[in-house]
Parts: structure tokens; C-alpha cells; sequence
């Protein structure tokens, strides 16, 4: 049996602890459980144990714990953490308060779309591919700007932040370049003067090296295995 209550205790304590190593408030920093492939029972014994956001990879998978969850899903928070497909972006829309893996301007558009009809303004990062990983989703740090002023037109979609998935390394010491260069970038994005952009999430750090992400700035942490145990495949 996996102790969920008992992770999460351990993860919030680690956060404690990083947040205080770096001289940050605890309040500025938000844990995010990424629940893909676990069942609706290990999310209720998340929620059970404090924690309100969560983040799926998969609509349909986000769709059927929703439903599951009924009682409880409406004091959740729930982000969009892995790829949208553009045939989706409308039930993602009713699923998600947050898109963090907002990658070209198409998407975007049709997010912004999505969400005038809906009559509501949907929150995106910008997913960055900081080792220009073929493999991964994403843009490169030098797309993000040029995207920026094309979405700037796009007034029911708003852009809070960035996030990132850097190389899966052992050593979570390897990450801290990554995590630092992100903060840099959103460093250098926060000047601008655009009505929907708004950078001031930061999303990175995994199971792995959280501490370190939290040591370099993020802001949303995403932990997977650190409170549900390894993923059934
Ligand atoms: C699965 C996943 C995570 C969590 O990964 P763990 O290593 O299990 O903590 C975080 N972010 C994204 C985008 C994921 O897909």
C-alpha cells in the first residue's frame, strides 16, 4: 500500500524546507500532484491529505476522473500538463482552469476561441523546450517572444508563466541550469507591457528535483511519483 497522506506530508515538508534555504515564502509556491495513469481513489486520498491542484496529461483521462470525482472535483483546480491536441481543445476548455503547455500560436488561437464562446478567459504557460529536445513538445526560448506578440491580440486567453521539462537526469543538480535559465527568461519577459501576458508563473521540477526548482524560483511544482508511488502502465 502506498501512503499518500504520508508523501504528501513528506513533499510539503520538502518544500518547506527548499523554500526556506532560498529566502522565499512558502505562499509563492504551489504544489501541483500530476495524477496521469493513477486511479480517481488515489487523487481522493490526495485531496484528502490538502492538496487542491492537479494536473493531467490526457483529456479523456481528465474527463473520466472528473466524473468520478464529482463530490470533490469542483474544489479541485485542474491543469492541462501534457500536449493538447487541437481536436480537443474544447473539451479541454471545460476541463481545465489552466493550459500549461500553450506551444504554437494556432493553439492558442483556437484556445482564445474556445474560451470567447465559453464567455471565459482561459490561463496558459508557455511550454519551452530549453535543450531543444527533439522528442519533446514545446518552443525554443527564442520563439517565445515573436508568440507573444502574436497572441497579444487574443484577449480571452491570458499568459501567466512559463514551464518547462528539462532532460531527465540522476543527479537533480544537473536540472539547476535548466531551471535557472527559464527564470532568466521569464526575468527577462516580465518588463513587457502586454495587456494579456503576465509572467509570473513558473513551472518546473518533477519528483526528482523539485527542491532544486524551488531553490531556483519555480513557482509550480509538479510531483508525480513522490505522492502516488510509480505509475502502472
Ligand atoms: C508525469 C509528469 C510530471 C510528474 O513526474 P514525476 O517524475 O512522477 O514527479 C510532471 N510534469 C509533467 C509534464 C508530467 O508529464
Amino acid at each position: 500500500m502506498i501512503d499518500i497522506a504520508g508523501n504528501c506530508r513528506k513533499v510539503i515538508e520538502t518544500i518547506h524546507q527548499a523554500a526556506q534555504r532560498s529566502g522565499r515564502g512558502i505562499d509563492e509556491i504551489k504544489l501541483l500532484a500530476a495524477s496521469k495513469s493513477q486511479e480517481s481513489e488515489a487523487l481522493r486520498a490526495a485531496f484528502a491529505a490538502g492538496i487542491r491542484l492537479f494536473g493531467e496529461n490526457y483529456v479523456q483521462e481528465a474527463a473520466a476522473k472528473k466524473k468520478t470525482l464529482a463530490d470533490i472535483a469542483d474544489s479541485m483546480e485542474w491543469h492541462m500538463i501534457g500536449h493538447l491536441q487541437r481536436n480537443k481543445v474544447r473539451s479541454a476548455l471545460a476541463l481545465f482552469s489552466v493550459i500549461e503547455t500553450l506551444d504554437s500560436f494556432e493553439l492558442g488561437r483556437m484556445l482564445h476561441e474556445e474560451a470567447q464562446k465559453r464567455q471565459t478567459i482561459v490561463g496558459t504557460l508557455v511550454e519551452v523546450n530549453l535543450a531543444g529536445e527533439e522528442s519533446k513538445a514545446g518552443i525554443s526560448p527564442e520563439s517565445i517572444l515573436p508568440l507573444l506578440e502574436r497572441l497579444k491580440e487574443l484577449n480571452h486567453l491570458k499568459v501567466e508563466g512559463l514551464m518547462a521539462v528539462p532532460p531527465m537526469r540522476q543527479d537533480p543538480e544537473e536540472s539547476r541550469p535548466y531551471f535557472r535559465r527559464l527564470k532568466n527568461l521569464q526575468t527577462q519577459l516580465s518588463g513587457l507591457r502586454i495587456a494579456n501576458v503576465e509572467m509570473k508563473e513558473l513551472s518546473m521540477g518533477m519528483s526528482h528535483d523539485y527542491p532544486v526548482a524551488i531553490e531556483e524560483g519555480a513557482t509550480i511544482v509538479r510531483i508525480g511519483t513522490a505522492i502516488f508511488g510509480p505509475r502502472s502502465r
